[in-house]
């Protein structure tokens, strides 16, 4: 393994760390296609943090960020080493002990949130949307203290890289602005190869986000924690916390239950994204070559993000519809979403049975009108291309009481739905029955 590809940066911008043992490691799932993908091969006692890869140095990453719009200048790697670097990619062990980052935190990670990232981050990347992937979930053999003793876990992470908002935020509030300089270098050598300047590199990166809230709006994920330290410069999702999918369509559907305000809600994630990104423009500020325009030229890129953001929307609501949205065009979207929003129609079910979606609607007059007027616009039924799975929250929670009960195999099967995710599955494509159904998630920290 190499060392982490952000050990390239001056050593004040990181810090040394290992992952702390733990005493019986045991695979609960491997990734073997995205291990053969990285040409990575890794031992259990390795992705446990019992022993170190050849040819790497472990690290921690500092970071800051906004928490639910409240600045907090120290967070950082609490619970994640960042291992080293294979097929170009950044191996992490999340839950692999305390750091200089922790905090009041044990550096650990319990098992239901570990097997949730693993099913959602390789759910998300079979659904082709941008995102951290999961190598391996391991069981610890040690406790971690929750409301209840749980057993711990480690999750394998690969990422393009790990530099979000927050790290850009964390230097720009020391203005260490040679840091600032040095991570955005190092950020569009990663991945915008092309950018020239601080500016190109907000471009580049307000297009990726753009389309990424697009994409995740068009399969009715909810991301939960958006705060800036968990949004990706290099557009993949990160954090896989609070996050569910909404079932019955709410505009509004919010699922974390320490979101008491709705500020992550559903449809509120575009504004928000918007909002991360004018941070980063802000720490970007010091690095414009002309101090008398930068401001303005900065306020002028960030304005654009709506745009942006509606070309995207436009471009996924289109492709579910078979259709090519103009703003002309544009209502035959809302307006389906208006009635499922109505009625609570199962947002992945209305799309995946369209054009005979007629089932999920109480008004089904309206549902009639809507689709005569949809034919009309002449979609191209063949290219309908929308999920027939996601991964529902009830269905994670009970692969995840299964495991805590020794039952793995519900995990197991999960897992194979949601990462086939365009192939009709009566099994999986139920939503929850009113018993079932979730509508609080925790952050499981
Ligand atoms: P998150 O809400 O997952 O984005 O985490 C926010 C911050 O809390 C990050 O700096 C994490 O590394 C840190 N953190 C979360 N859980 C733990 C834990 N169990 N131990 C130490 N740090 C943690
Ligand atoms: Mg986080
Ligand atoms: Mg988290």
């Amino acid at each position: 393994m190499q060392p982490p590809a952000y050990t390239a940066l001056p050593d004040r911008m990181y810090a040394p760390q290992r992952p702390t043992p733990v005493p019986a490691p045991r695979l609960i799932a491997f990734n073997q296609p995205l291990a053969d993908e990285l040409g990575l091969t890794i031992s259990v006692d390795e992705m446990a943090g019992n022993a170190i890869p050849a040819g790497t140095t472990p690290i921690a990453q500092a970071y800051a960020g906004h928490q639910f719009g409240n600045w907090n200048p120290y967070l950082g790697d609490g619970r994640a080493v960042l291992l080293g670097s294979a097929g170009g990619k950044d191996i992490v062990l999340k839950g692999a002990g305390p750091t200089p980052f922790s905090r009041q935190g044990d550096g650990r990670a319990a098992l239901g949130p570990v097997l949730r990232e693993y099913i959602v981050s390789e759910a998300m990347h079979a659904l082709g949307i941008p995102t951290t992937r999961a190598l391996a979930a391991l069981e610890t053999g040690a406790r971690v203290q929750r409301e209840m003793p749980l057993p711990g876990a480690i999750l394998v992470r690969v990422a393009s890289s790990h530099i979000r908002i927050g790290t850009f935020q964390f230097f720009a509030a020391h203005q260490d602005v040679d840091a600032v300089g040095a991570l955005l270098e190092h950020a569009c050598d990663l991945h915008y190869p092309d950018a020239q300047n601080a500016l190109d590199f907000l471009h580049g990166v307000m297009a990726r986000q753009a389309h990424l809230v697009a994409q995740w709006m068009g399969i009715g994920f909810v991301h939960g924690v958006m705060n800036t330290d968990n949004m990706a410069v290099s557009g993949e999702t990160i954090d896989f916390g609070p996050c569910a999918f909404i079932d019955g369509y709410n505009p509004n559907a919010v699922f974390s239950s320490i979101d008491t305000y709705g500020r992550y809600a559903y449809g509120n994630q575009p504004n928000i994204a918007h909002w991360n990104l004018a941070q980063l423009a802000t720490c970007l500020l010091p690095l414009m070559p002309n101090p008398e325009t930068a401001r303005a030229e900065m306020q002028e890129a960030i304005n654009a993000f709506p745009a942006l953001y509606e070309a995207a929307w436009l471009e996924v609501f289109g492709a579910k519809l078979g259709l090519t949205l103009t703003e002309d065009t544009r209502p035959i979207a809302t307006r389906l979403l208006d009635l499922m929003a109505e009625d609570g129609a199962d947002f992945t079910n209305t799309f995946a049975t369209l054009p005979e979606a007629r089932d999920q609607f109480v008004n089904r007059a309206g549902f009639d009108a809507w689709q005569r007027d949809w034919l009309a616009l002449n979609p191209d039924l063949t290219a309908l291309r929308n999920p027939q799975v996601i991964p529902r929250n009830h269905q994670i929670e009970q692969a995840i009481y299964a495991a805590l009960a020794g039952d793995e195999a519900p995990f197991h099967t999960l897992l194979a739905a949601v990462t086939q995710p365009f192939t009709p599955n009566p099994t999986y494509a139920a939503p929850p029955t009113e018993d079932e159904r979730i509508t609080r998630t925790f952050c499981g920290t």
